[in-house]
């Protein structure tokens, strides 16, 4: 293993879609320089995409995703339909590659029409046009070029790093919210559901993003909270909890330092604050036997009084004080109409794309239903919602 790796859910995630004869998979041994193993070529084993993770230059760390070919045997009609819509749904920019001699299929049709309704970026990757006679124009996001004589693929790889270009969001975790020797104060339980001997993902992100800026960050557990105060000249700027821990460090920590929770930072970097609050406010109007799913965005061993499928029912059932009926799921599930939920409370997502995250956002606005997380429902729960958002209302 590779300890200097991009997370997974932080490298660009790129699709190449196609029919199986437009070269597809060709093409993304071209671009990439390797052969990946092409699993849409074995028989019964066409749904499953091919994801690699590499270093890509000049775009850096990607995960390539080989996808099953529009009219692989083994996949038909809607269920291919289905399977790119769900593949889609966690890529950051998408490459369409059509044969070039026979020009954009029904399914290749439809698929652009999917990319643009979702506003994913693409480019249309016209493969094998080294046997056309004269090669037409590129339009700003096609191009012609050959996997087999390996012209045009640099020239792809430019056109993807301007999709990135386009699509970089310039978000940050907190880097907007302090400044450089702003004293952060993180507090980050080490219970028996934190993993062995490493600090979870959002907290190495919030740490590394704090030691750019320059700030002056202090780790510590609950039990060393007021302590750490104490003995602080200045008052810190900020804290920065786990949300498991939000009501014994509200109170502990006096009402003029900002507090906040990793979730909560997170629901702004990955998603949309204001839906996930939004969604925190339902949680008062459930009826009894309504419907709550519970969605994790990852599948790591589930401990005893596990968050999600113990601690969080029990917290809505006594703060709504209705009888409700709960539904989980973890990593890739995700339901594509929630419809029948009256609410849904998703984890940070820290493991999930920011575009896979916000699909699951766009599923739930599409079928009605209200989203929160669970560091927003939590502060909610314990009446301190309001305090952990003060801190993006002082932004300078
Ligand atoms: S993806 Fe969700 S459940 Fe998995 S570690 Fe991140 S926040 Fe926790």
């Amino acid at each position: 293993m590779n300890l200097n790796t991009a997370p997974s859910s932080e490298r660009l995630h790129i699709g190449f879609f196609g029919m199986r004869n437009a070269g597809k998979s060709s093409l993304v041994n071209a671009v990439t320089g390797q052969a990946l193993s092409l699993v849409s070529d074995v028989k019964g084993t066409t749904t499953d995409p091919v994801r690699k993770a590499m270093e890509l230059l000049p775009l850096g760390p990607v995960v390539i995703i080989d996808t099953p070919g529009l009219d692989d045997e083994g996949t038909l009609g809607e269920m291919r339909v289905e399977k790119a819509k769900q593949i889609l749904a966690t890529v950051d920019i998408a490459i369409l590659v059509v044969d070039a001699l026979k020009g954009m299929s029904p399914q290749d049709e439809e698929l652009k029409a999917l990319f643009e309704k979702r506003k994913l970026p693409y480019i249309i990757a016209f493969n094998k046009a080294d046997l056309l006679g004269s090669v037409p124009d590129s339009k700003k996001n096609e191009i012609y070029v050959s996997a087999q004589k390996g012209s045009g693929i640099n020239e792809l790889k430019e056109k993807m790093v301007g999709l990135v270009k386009d699509r970089k969001s310039e978000k940050k975790i907190l880097a907007d919210l302090v400044a450089k020797n702003d004293v952060v104060i993180l507090v980050t339980p080490i219970d028996e559901s934190a993993p062995k001997g490493r600090l979870i993902l959002p907290q190495q992100q919030t740490i590394r993003e704090l030691l750019e800026i320059g700030a002056v960050t202090l780790v510590v557990q609950v039990n060393e909270l007021s302590g750490a105060i104490l003995r602080l000249k200045d008052k810190p700027k900020l804290v920065i909890t786990d949300s498991q821990a939000f009501k014994e460090v509200s109170a502990i920590v006096s009402e003029d330092i900002m507090l906040t929770s990793f979730s909560i930072l997170f629901a702004r970097y990955k998603g949309d604050l204001a839906t996930v609050v939004d969604g925190a406010f339902r949680l008062k109007e459930l009826r009894d036997g309504d419907r709550v799913l519970i969605s994790e965005g990852c599948t790591h061993h589930r401990q005893c009084k596990d968050i999600g499928t113990v601690k969080l029912p029990g917290w809505i059932e006594k703060y709504s004080d209705k009888k409700l009926s709960f539904s989980f799921t973890s990593g890739g599930e995700f339901p594509s109409d929630t419809g029948d939920f009256a609410l849904v409370v998703h984890c940070g997502g820290c493991m999930l794309t920011e575009n896979e995250m916000k699909n699951r956002m766009e599923i739930c606005r599409l079928s009605g239903t209200p989203i929160t997380n669970y560091g927003t429902a939590i502060a909610e729960m314990h009446g301190i919602l309001k305090r952990s958002l003060e801190v993006f209302d002082k932004k300078e």
